[in-house]
């Protein structure tokens, strides 16, 4: 017995996302079913306008609605502190702690030469510009806690220091091999608290 062909392309969207089994992937496409109109045109709405209207700030790379982010944007914000993630939502989490009042820079990967991953094919050439272009006294290297982003933290490292400015890592306390998005407010305070020099 095989699915109706409109719900089989349902399923097989929702399989495609991440975190989504084939079990889930059903139960979601049989809910969108017995949604009414409205409700499924709001979904399929909110999906698209998400993909129309975020951007990427043109100095940070985070997601932004405006160009600059608010966050670049802020006029309370410390300009001579970038915190150097991963992902737009490695700023969220960083945000979260409620800890930081620097600006980001957001790398969109990080370096993994088994995966073909250079430091051309992330967002290292913009942090060096920028970096070149406004005074900044420290740089924190909030990459994530895994091989990959320990290898970019200490590649951007060497690129920094020799132009002076002080390079920072965030403590461990992180779970090893852990995604800096999934920490708790408390332990990623605590990691950029106690952050070291590189
Ligand atoms: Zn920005």
């Amino acid at each position: 017995m095989q699915y109706i062909a409109p719900l089989a392309k349902l399923v097989e969207q929702f399989r495609s996302l991440p975190g989504i089994g084939a079990k889930s992937a059903v139960r979601l496409a049989y809910h969108v079913l017995e949604m009414d109109r409205g409700k499924a045109e709001g979904l399929a709405k909110a999906i698209l306008e998400a993909k129309a209207k975020v951007t990427y700030c043109s100095i940070c790379f985070n997601i932004t609605d405006q160009d600059p982010c608010a966050i670049c944007q802020s006029e309370g914000r410390d300009r001579s502190v970038l915190c150097v993630v991963e992902e737009p939502r490695d700023v969220m989490a960083m945000e979260r702690t409620r800890e930081f009042r620097g600006l980001y820079h957001v790398l969109h990967g990080a370096l993994s030469p088994l995966e073909g991953v250079g430091p051309d094919n992330i967002r290292i050439k913009e942090l060096l510009q920028r970096v070149g272009a406004a005074p900044v006294s420290e740089v924190i290297m909030a990459t994530d806690p895994d091989v990959e982003g320990e290898a970019t933290a200490m590649y951007v490292a060497k690129l920094l220091k020799p132009l002076g400015i002080s390079v920072t890592r965030i403590a461990h306390g992180l779970p090893v091999g852990g995604d800096l998005e999934y920490a708790d407010e408390v332990t990623l305070g605590k990691a950029l608290e106690n952050r070291r020099s590189m």
